[in-house]
Order: C-alpha cells, then structure tokens, then sequence
C-alpha cells in the first residue's frame, strides 16, 4: 500500500535493526485519515469473504481494526491485555510474549462477544514474531469460531512469525512488508 510505505519512509524512526517506531501515526499519535484507508485496503483484500467479527488487540490494532469495522459493518472486539473487575470471568484466555517489552501478557476476551458462529478476521498493528497472532487465533479457536485470515499494517517479513503462520495455511495480508532496517533504513519487500 504505497501511502502506507510512503508514510513509513517519512514519519518512520529506526531504533535498531529489528524494532521501527511509528508512533507518529499508529501507536501513539494516530492519523486517521490514513487508519481509514487502511481499513478500506483490507476490506479491498478480503471482499470475497463475509466477515461477521472482527479480533484484535489492545492497544495499538484497534484504530484500524475499528476503521475496517466501519467499512464492512462487522464488530469491532479487542483482546485486553490485563484483567479487571469488569471482565474476570466468562473469558477466553491465552499467554502472549510480547517483542517489544520482552514481557508475557494473559490475554483475554469475553465469551460473550466471541462464538461458534462467528467467521473471524484478526487485525495487528504489527508482524514480527508471531507471538499476538499466534494467541488471538487461540482465543478464536477457543470459541470454535472460524478464522478466514489476518490482516496486518506492517509486517517485519525478516522476522519469522509471518513464514511460520503461512506455512499453517493461514492467509495474511500485510499493507507494507519490511524487508529490513538495517543501517537505519526501511527496505521493503516487493
Ligand atoms: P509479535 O507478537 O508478532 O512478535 O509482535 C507483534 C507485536 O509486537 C505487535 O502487536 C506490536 O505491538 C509489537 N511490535 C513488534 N515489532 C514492533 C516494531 O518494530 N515496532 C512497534 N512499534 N511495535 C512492534
């Protein structure tokens, strides 16, 4: 997605040759003129498939999963990273390390906004690892709902996690796919 790749080269900061900061318009300041072409672009890559909820995570997938929910009509329901006295019980719950803060999360999502009747697509900010995808598709598959794919706004394709779930057979569909930040340049796939 060229305005995405065009918004990284420019607002991008580089902190190492595995981590990018993009805090100027997605994890920290959002822009949402671009969130709601993002979510126009995956509701444009998965148009052959009927959607009935959409999974995330708090906090940084909600903005353009909220915008592709906005698209398509479908729920909006995102994975809480920490418990509360409003949702204790009743819950889906999976562990998730996270990349970033080197830290494991229990994940969990309500039982009542997830079901066996529900055909999935999961949205991230970011791909790395694989570790967020890998507990969102637990959580899903806890409530026996069907996955039809996960949607990604940037993914680090010299990081493992996106080989590893495609070669599960799970279609991904990343907006920008990073081939490197080494030497503190943005390099991207094809
Ligand atoms: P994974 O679970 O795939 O290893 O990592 C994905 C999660 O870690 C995302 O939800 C994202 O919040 C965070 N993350 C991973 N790599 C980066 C990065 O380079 N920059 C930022 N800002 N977040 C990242």
């Amino acid at each position: 997605m060229k305005l995405l790749k065009d918004k990284i080269l420019k607002e991008g900061k580089v902190l190492s040759d595995t981590v990018l900061k993009v805090d100027s318009f997605l994890n920290h300041q959002i822009d949402p003129l671009l969130m709601k072409e993002i979510g126009d672009e995956f509701a444009n890559r998965y148009t052959d498939e009927i959607i009935t909820k959409i999974l995330t995570i708090e906090s940084s997938g909600i903005a353009p999963a909220t915008m592709l929910g906005l698209t398509i009509g479908a729920p909006v329901v995102f994975a809480r990273k920490r418990k509360s006295l409003t949702l204790s019980s009743n819950l889906y719950s999976s562990k998730v390390h996270s990349f970033t803060k080197n830290e494991t999360n229990e994940i969990s999502v309500s039982k009542d906004f997830l079901s066996a009747d529900d055909n999935v697509l999961i949205i991230d900010d970011f791909l790395a690892n694989g570790e967020a995808i890998k507990g969102l598709l637990d959580i899903a598959g806890q409530a026996g709902a069907n996955v039809i794919g996960v949607g990604i706004v940037i993914e680090k394709g010299f990081q493992q996690g996106g080989a590893l779930l495609r070669e599960q057979g799970i279609r991904i569909e990343s907006l920008a796919n990073i081939k490197s930040l080494e030497n503190g340049q943005v390099e991207f796939f094809e």
